[in-house]
């Protein structure tokens, strides 16, 4: 009868190691097991037969029992320090369900229990709730006598204080004079015996303890202790599990969200929007105290920017420049195009600087990971990177670096694909020897410079100019001396007007045309001025005793609110160009009416 139920007890025991739904199984298969021992035949001389059978099932699913609470423990920051509060994965959630799930079966556990041990008053579940306490985390008796759930109890606590020492494995008392001493009552019910074992965590540390007391002396006998420590181990198992399955689900819920970034960005073809949804992934998904992006987005230059950041002292590195000379850690990964990760914890006297030295020393940040994202563009230089600081050392696991890690490659695509269509776009716009906008663009964007103008009511100069007697640099120096001066020319006028505001175009071969946003008509003539005498003053080295010197003529027009046609404006400065030519070249001429 005794070995049927050992079997039953382990395959009960085999199936809930499985985890998942079979946790339920666990009650069953501890009154199984407890059963099985009450029954046990007794051998002569008061020695006890082996029970093979429950060691023998954890041994079969190759698992070994955990410690329920640094399980748990590991993701405690991680709660805390969770950066997205919108984010699609609850993380608390998901722990919160697996502490219901231990406390359901621990619950089950104890009234299976109860039933087993009809002498039973109060079943108990310790665990642990420092390095060196445990505290109630599971309790089943009649309600007729209330338990201290709040209490901690410590290797000089009492009686159950010596299930903290090495060598004692079970707590049989027979005769006891009140409920007391134990502790773990708020009344005093008239408590005579009681068993208890410790629990066993997965490094075979005591991590609590399994209780039975009643208010029958000798209640108990050593059978009953024993079936009580076989049932002990599985409760550090039960909690392993379902923290275990917690654990796994989250990190598959995060490599999930990856798919749903690689749609997300793959709806957009502007790298400036992938450099959001990079941070915004990072945000939602991996915890941290800062984090930057950083993009190399002028890499001819060798320089780059932090694009987006967020997190302790941010603050100086919002649109923070830096060159591939600065000695930062954050440079050096984009430089080396390789994954840098560094742990302070052991007291640093010596600051690394994510950036550069100006930067604010901040000596709580522990940890810090510096992903490059790859792309296509050079496999020794990265020009995107994802760099993570926690004041934790030891803050990232394996988990999150490989998370990482995928999601770099998945932005590395991305990115590739939004700067190819950038770059075309911009060929398509853009006129390849002077990298000015053409003729086509020129266009448009007068065209809503002038939407802009007439809403706010200012002027927009127009500037046509013609390279004077061109065709004698060509002639003379050849094609290339002309390009080269065509070159010069355009980085002239460039030079005198404002960036970002006033637009110029290569009109034409040797044709140039400039927009002057919101300008006056002596402002425009002064510009006008400005750029002739800028372009009088260039020398062309053309290997010969004299350098080549070149001019410009200038045809200029105000476009005021009243006058619509952007067309007949160009028209009009090109008159008046013609002028100028006329004149005899080198001048600024403005158009007037009586031409
Ligand atoms: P003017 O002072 O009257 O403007 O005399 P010009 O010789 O400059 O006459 P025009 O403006 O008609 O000359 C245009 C010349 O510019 C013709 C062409 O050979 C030359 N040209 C146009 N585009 C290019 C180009 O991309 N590179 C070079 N090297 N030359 C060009
Ligand atoms: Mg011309
Ligand atoms: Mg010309």
């Amino acid at each position: 009868m005794s070995d049927i139920l050992f079997v039953l007890s382990g395959l009960l025991l085999g199936l809930a190691f499985k985890g998942g739904m079979w946790l339920f199984l666990i009650p069953f298969a501890g009154v199984a097991c407890a059963l099985a021992i009450m029954n046990r035949p007794r051998l002569p001389g008061g020695k006890t037969a082996p029970i093979p059978v429950v060691t023998r099932a954890i041994r079969a699913t190759g698992l070994v029992p955990a410690t329920t609470p640094d399980l748990r423990s590991e993701y405690k920051d991680v709660q805390q320090e969770y950066n997205e509060p919108n984010s699609t994965l609850k993380v608390n959630q998901v722990w919160n369900r697996a502490d219901a799930d231990i406390d359901k079966a621990f619950h089950d556990m104890l009234v299976g229990l109860r039933g087993l041990v009809p002498a039973a008053n109060s079943l108990l579940i310790l665990s642990r709730v420092s390095s060196s306490e445990w505290g109630v985390r599971s309790f089943y008796n009649d309600g007729t006598t209330q338990i201290a759930t709040d209490i901690k109890i410590g290797e000089n606590s009492g009686l159950l204080g010596q299930l903290f020492r090495p060598g004692v494995d079970r707590l049989l008392e027979g005769d006891l004079t009140g409920g007391k001493a134990l502790l773990y009552y708020l009344d005093n019910p008239s408590i005579k015996s009681i068993v208890a074992v410790p629990v066993f965590d997965r490094n075979k540390n005591r991590a609590g303890a399994l209780i039975i007391d009643s208010v029958y002396p000798n209640a108990f006998n050593t059978n009953t202790a024993l079936a009580l420590s076989y049932i002990a181990n599985n409760i550090d198992m039960l909690g392993y599990k379902s923290y275990a399955s917690a654990k796994n689900y989250i990190e598959q819920q995060q490599f999930s969200v990856l798919y749903y970034y690689q749609r997300k960005f793959f709806q957009t073809m502007s790298v400036k929007d992938i450099y959001r949804q990079i941070f915004e992934y990072v945000k939602e998904n991996i915890p941290f105290d800062r984090l930057l992006v950083l993009a190399l987005d002028k890499p001819n230059e060798n320089v780059g920017h932090v694009v987006f950041c967020d997190g302790v002292d941010s603050e100086q590195f919002v649109n923070k420049q830096f060159t591939l000379n600065d000695k930062g850690i954050c440079v050096l990964a984009l430089l080396r195009n390789r994954f840098m990760e560094r742990d302070f914890s052991n007291g640093f006297s010596e600051y690394v600087p994510r950036i550069d030295n100006q930067e604010k020393r901040n000596m709580e940040l522990l940890q810090l990971l510096v992903m490059p994202v790859p792309t296509e563009a050079s496999a020794e230089m990265a020009e995107l990177a994802i760099c993570l600081e926690s004041r934790f050392s030891g803050r990232y696991s394996e988990h999150e670096k490989e998370l990482l890690k995928a999601f770099a490659g998945v932005a590395g695509f991305a990115y590739d694909r939004a700067r190819k269509f950038e770059h075309g776009k911009d060929l398509a716009m853009r006129d390849g020897l002077t990298g000015l906008i053409n003729h086509r663009t020129l266009h448009e964007s007068l065209r809503t410079e002038k939407i802009r103008a007439d809403r706010k009511g200012y002027n927009i100069g127009v500037l046509m100019m013609d390279i004077d007697h061109f065709k004698n640099v060509n002639d003379t120096y050849g094609h290339p001396v002309g390009d080269e001066v065509i070159k010069g020319i355009a980085d002239a006028i460039s030079g005198e007007i404002r960036k970002e505001i006033d637009v110029v175009a290569r009109y034409g071969g040797e044709e140039f045309v400039v927009g002057l946003i919101d300008t006056t008509p002596e402002g425009m003539v002064e510009t006008a001025e400005r750029i002739r005498k800028a372009v009088g003053k260039l020398v062309f080295d053309v290997h010969q005793s004299e350098p080549l010197r070149v001019t410009v003529s200038i045809g200029a027009y105000l476009v005021t609110p009243d006058f619509r046609d952007m067309k007949a404006a160009l028209n009009n400065a090109d008159q008046a160009l013609y002028k100028a030519k006329e004149g005899g070249r080198n001048q600024v001429i403005q158009y007037k009416l009586e031409q």
